[in-house]
């Protein structure tokens, strides 16, 4: 069987990367799941399968999310939490109430509704950080079947803490380690595993260590929050005599498959633990504004060395938009209006990437042969000189606000002409959240 030729043509190709070029006068060919050719449009011999007129419009690649919560999208309009002074009460009074609620039912939901927000939005990859201590076993699977039905890629993973007792952690192992053997023997191009962690200030040294050791069997990195909030630090130093980032570095947590998201409250030697490991940092400028707990040093971070990402932490799916609020959250930090733009825009056009393409073992999010074929068109008329030179300034002024047309994930059409193509009823699935979002609240 051939594989499927899909030609997009007559757009501006945006390829992000490092360097990020704007290619005019150049066609787009998909081959199956990658890109074939990039080339001028006489230098790609037919016949195609379909063509893409993107006249008019961006060929942009499909958008990384470095860190998502699929289970807070029930959360919307719930306004039962009471009000919270700290991170810690934020915790306490809204996430972890809620996750101990959360059936299984109500994980996939939460998944189906928010993928497909991200597939108008043009965010096709998407590295997840899973929680439910009610309903541990088979949930990642079930996230699994929602990613798989939505047609984009993410990579999952199961938060072990012990916050929820003996059983839930060792439940919690189980369910990465579960997850992990069966995304490695299925190949699906669609899916890839880390191994989940809550925060260092959640995890005794026990669980630490048993959950390296599964993970390093496993040949997977970890996904874990570091520390996002004062509390964390002060918390991890007053009961085991270290900062968060040395404890998971003593546990070999730390590492080049490794994603520690948020680093607010990091100081030099932590920073200096994290640029030796080459762990990754994914920057959550939304979040940490909204939870109040600071803002991440992204300028020192990058300064050091470190691969510094972006992740919207559940805030949103709309990537441009969390760009463009995390350089105003740095520009405020720094207290100076003219650092950071090669910073955040990096974490997006290069860093993000590149961490996918860590994840996947083969290129995504980028617009290159041989690339996952994932593309977005993106209606867009450049109202001023639109080149290599000055294509980070479009992306966070003028295209962060335009809108998706059509997204590709893995070479096939998922939204075209902002219509949904996948085999879904929006409606009824709204509706059906709605329910099951109405009997989880009950329960809060
Ligand atoms: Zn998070």
């Amino acid at each position: 069987m051939t594989e499927t030729r899909l030609l997009i043509r007559d757009g501006t190709i945006i390829t992000f990367g490092s360097p990020c070029r704007v290619l005019e006068g150049q066609a787009l060919l998909v081959e199956g799941e990658r890109i074939a050719r990039i080339a001028p449009l006489e230098e790609i011999p037919g016949p195609f399968d379909r063509v893409l007129s993107a006249r008019g419009k961006l060929v942009l690649p499909g958008l990384v999310n470095a860190h998502m919560h699929y289970y807070s999208t029930l959360v919307r309009g719930l306004g039962k939490a009471a009000p919270s002074a700290n991170f810690q009460e934020i915790l306490e009074n809204l996430w972890w109430r809620l996750d101990r609620k959360l059936s299984l039912d109500d994980v996939e939901m939460s998944a189906r509704v928010i993928l497909v927000d991200a597939i108008r939005k043009g965010t096709t990859t998407l590295v997840d950080h899973h929680a439910s201590p009610g309903a541990v076993g088979g949930s990642l699977g079930r996230i699994a079947k929602a990613v798989q039905e939505s047609g984009l890629r993410s990579c999952l993973c199961y938060e072990v803490s012990d916050r929820d007792g003996d059983a839930v952690i060792d439940e919690g192992l189980e369910e990465n380690a579960d997850f992990a053997r069966a995304c490695a023997a299925g190949e699906d191009p669609q899916l890839r595993a880390l191994f989940g962690l809550h925060a260092a200030f959640t995890l005794s040294d026990r669980t630490l260590e048993r959950a390296s050791r599964l993970g390093k069997e496993l040949g997977v990195g970890f996904h874990v929050h570091v520390a996002e909030a004062a509390s964390d630090v002060a918390s991890n130093r007053s009961r085991f005599g270290a900062s968060p980032v040395a404890r998971l570095a003593a546990h070999g947590i730390l590492g080049d498959g490794t994603i520690a998201a948020h680093a607010v409250h990091v100081d030099e030697s932590d920073a200096d633990l994290l640029a030796a490991s080459r762990t990754w940092v994914v920057h959550n400028p939304q979040s940490n504004l909204n939870n109040a707990v600071g803002i991440a040093d992204v300028v020192g971070l990058v300064k050091r060395g470190i691969r510094v990402g972006l992740g919207t932490d559940a805030m949103t799916v709309n990537m441009l938009e969390e760009l463009r609020v995390g350089l105003w959250a740095q520009h405020f930090r720094q207290d100076n209006p003219s650092c950071g733009f090669m910073e955040l825009t990096g974490a997006l056009v290069f860093r993000n990437p590149e961490l996918a393409t860590r994840l996947w073992g083969f290129p995504v999010g980028t617009l290159q042969e041989g690339a996952a074929a994932d593309v977005i068109l993106v209606d867009y008329h450049a109202p001023t000189p639109l080149n290599d030179g000055t294509v980070l300034g479009h992306l966070v002024f003028g295209i962060s606000q335009a809108t998706v047309d059509t997204t590709i994930c893995a070479g096939r059409i998922l939204m075209e002409g902002k219509a949904l193509k996948i085999d879904l009823d929006e409606a009824a699935m709204a509706a059906e959240s709605r329910r099951l979002a109405g009997a989880l609240w009950e329960r809060f």
